[in-house]
């Protein structure tokens, strides 16, 4: 499928599908099943490799699907997000068993994976997992815990980071690891209650001993901290990033809706006819735009390696981050008493928006990133 087909099928799925359940997702805090079945069936193997019946894409079709699935509802895309970003991190270097019992169920839409990377312990800092996996024998032993699992207790797997300790390993190396849905040992926390992405049944997971087969084990042992700035962390920020910009897109359209629709008795005109609002939505149209610019250069140039990349992508998530919040706050100005209503959709918006600061990398950190890259410095270190 090319690129701009998966991204009509998305906006049919978003139109059909998500729109008309994104209300009751946030209301009931429940996790889109529906939505998540229909993306899943036509989109699920978005950026599988071909060669495993996959779709090959990249970077930025995953922006692209995130911005028309977030439009429609943000929980549901983030939900889709981290599938997609599992399933980048399990095609990096699958084997020909994760290749079949992983990458062709998840091409054929079968196959729902996700992300447990972060930690009570270490909180946005989800490159230092404190989850230990020991290997014994033919079998790896994991103990430890995970915070915000998305998808939590509905994934078919779970892309696991860990540190390898053992005979062979020295200590505090990183790995990653498939945990299946159906794995013993594995205990799920109760269902997180967040202000907003109420969907998304984000997760804690509490691991003591779980005992998998070698063959789950992603990579070389405890050598791979790589998947996490070369894969989770490139596609963790499109993922966001397109989500998070169609909430700002969908509260712009919000705004713009209401101003041609509120009509003054007294004037006998709408709103649409004050200039003052005229030059705000201006320039709310102007930063969602510059912001969507800046967020498809990045991914763009990211698929083609160019050395650009990664300022581009690190701002550009932490860009949607603030533009959602900026765009968001002047729509409720614009629309007035109606749109500050509970029922109002802005009301979702801004709930949900306001995670994209606290979704790791945050963005305090990547404008950090973003320095260090143009000083031509390592990411992490002093
Ligand atoms: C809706 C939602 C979905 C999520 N889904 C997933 C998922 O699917 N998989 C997953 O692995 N994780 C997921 N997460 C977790 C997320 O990526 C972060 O790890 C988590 O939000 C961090 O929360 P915390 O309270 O532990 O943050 P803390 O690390 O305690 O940070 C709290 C605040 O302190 C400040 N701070 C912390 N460290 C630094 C620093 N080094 N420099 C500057 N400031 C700092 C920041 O202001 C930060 O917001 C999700 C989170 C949310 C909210």
């Amino acid at each position: 499928m090319e690129p701009g087909a998966a991204v009509a099928t998305a906006r049919r799925l978003a139109e059909e599908v998500l729109a008309p359940r994104a209300a009751s997702v946030d209301a009931e805090q429940r996790w889109p099943a529906e939505g998540m079945a229909a993306l899943l069936s036509e989109l699920g193997g978005l950026v599988v490799p071909e060669e495993c019946g996959g779709m090959g894409h990249g970077l930025l079709a995953v922006a692209q699907v995130g911005e028309v699935t977030g439009r429609a509802c943000a929980s549901t895309s983030i939900c889709m997000g981290m599938h997609l970003v599992a399933s980048a991190v399990i095609s990096a270097r699958a084997t020909d068993h994760q290749r079949r019992h992983h990458l062709e169920p998840i091409a054929a839409g079968e196959h729902l994976t996700t992300l447990a990377l972060s930690e009570p312990g270490t909180g946005g800092e989800f490159w230092l997992p404190r989850t230990r996996m020991e290997a014994r024998g033919d079998r790896l032993l994991l103990t430890g815990e995970k915070s915000f699992v998305t998808n939590g207790g509905h994934a078919d797997s779970y892309v696991l980071s860990t540190v390898a300790v053992g005979e062979n390993e020295l200590p505090g190396r990183f790995s990653c690891v498939l945990l299946d849905g159906d794995d013993p040992g594995a205990t799920w926390g109760p269902p997180w209650t967040g202000m907003g992405m109420r969907g998304n049944d984000s997760r804690s997971l509490r691991l003591e001993e779980v005992s998998l087969p070698r063959t789950r084990l992603l990579g070389e042992e405890g050598a791979e901290i790589w998947y996490v700035f070369n894969i989770v962390t490139p596609y963790f920020l499109m993922a966001m990033a397109g989500t998070y910009l169609g909430v700002a897109s969908a509260a712009l359209e919000e705004a713009r809706r209401h101003l041609l629709r509120r009509r003054h008795a007294h004037s006998g005109t709408t709103l649409a006819a004050q200039p003052l609002v005229q030059h705000r939505l201006g320039s709310m149209w102007a930063r969602v735009e510059r912001t969507r610019r800046l967020v498809y250069r990045a991914a763009a140039e990211a698929d083609a390696g160019g050395p650009e990349s990664l300022p581009a992508l690190c701002s550009a998530k932490a860009e949607v981050a603030e533009t959602a919040e900026s765009v968001i706050n002047d729509a409720l100005t614009l629309t007035g008493g109606i749109g500050y209503s509970r029922d109002s959709p802005l009301h979702r918006h801004l709930r949900d928006a306001r995670a994209a600061h606290v979704m790791a990398p945050l963005t305090d950190t990547l404008r950090v990133w973003t320095g260090r890259a143009l000083l031509e410095q390592p990411l992490l270190g002093d």
